[in-house]
């Protein structure tokens, strides 16, 4: 068994499309082991995507990553990073066919929708960026924050 990192982006949580991606994981046959909606903080999203740092559209990547509140989640099952890679389609939407998530959902390469690990190694570490401790710097949104009152 696999598992993968996959992450609803922020245009993907804005247009309602959690549920859509979900289902789609699951009738393929993923187990979901993990998922939180949180917003993700400048040096979050730029760790995720470290092996971006040189590209020209790394600061507008981060921007895009931090613009709104991200779904997380980590699924598992047979081949799970190439079977998530090809349930979500080509990096660029003009090139996702039908059928893929954003083939189905985007337009966009700036914004196109999810996201999804590209190895096995690089699973692990996203999901530990993610879900491990090193996750402190993020948040989950829930209920506004209670006022502190000490003693
Ligand atoms: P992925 O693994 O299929 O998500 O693709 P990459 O790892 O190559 O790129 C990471 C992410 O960077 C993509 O999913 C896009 O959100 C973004 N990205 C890639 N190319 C471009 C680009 O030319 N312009 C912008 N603005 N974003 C891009
Ligand atoms: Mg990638």
């Amino acid at each position: 068994m696999e598992r993968t990192f996959v992450m609803v982006k922020p245009d993907g949580v804005r247009n309602g499309l959690i549920g859509d991606i979900v289902s789609r994981f699951e009738k393929k046959g993923f187990t979901l082991r993990g998922i939180k909606l949180m917003h993700i903080d400048r040096p979050l999203a730029e760790r995720h995507y470290g092996e971006h740092r040189e590209k020209p559209f790394f600061g507008e990547l981060v921007d895009y990553l931090t613009s709104g509140e991200v779904c997380a989640m980590v699924w598992e099952g047979k081949h799970a990073v190439a079977n998530a890679r090809s349930l979500i389609g080509k990096t660029n939407p003009v090139e996702a066919v039908p059928g893929t998530i954003r083939g189905d959902f985007a337009m966009d390469v700036a914004s196109n929708v999810v996201h999804g690990s590209d190895s096995p190694e690089n699973a692990e570490r996203e999901i530990s960026l993610f879900f491990g401790d090193s996750a402190a710097a993020v948040y989950l949104f829930t209920s506004p924050p209670l006022t502190h009152s000490p003693n």
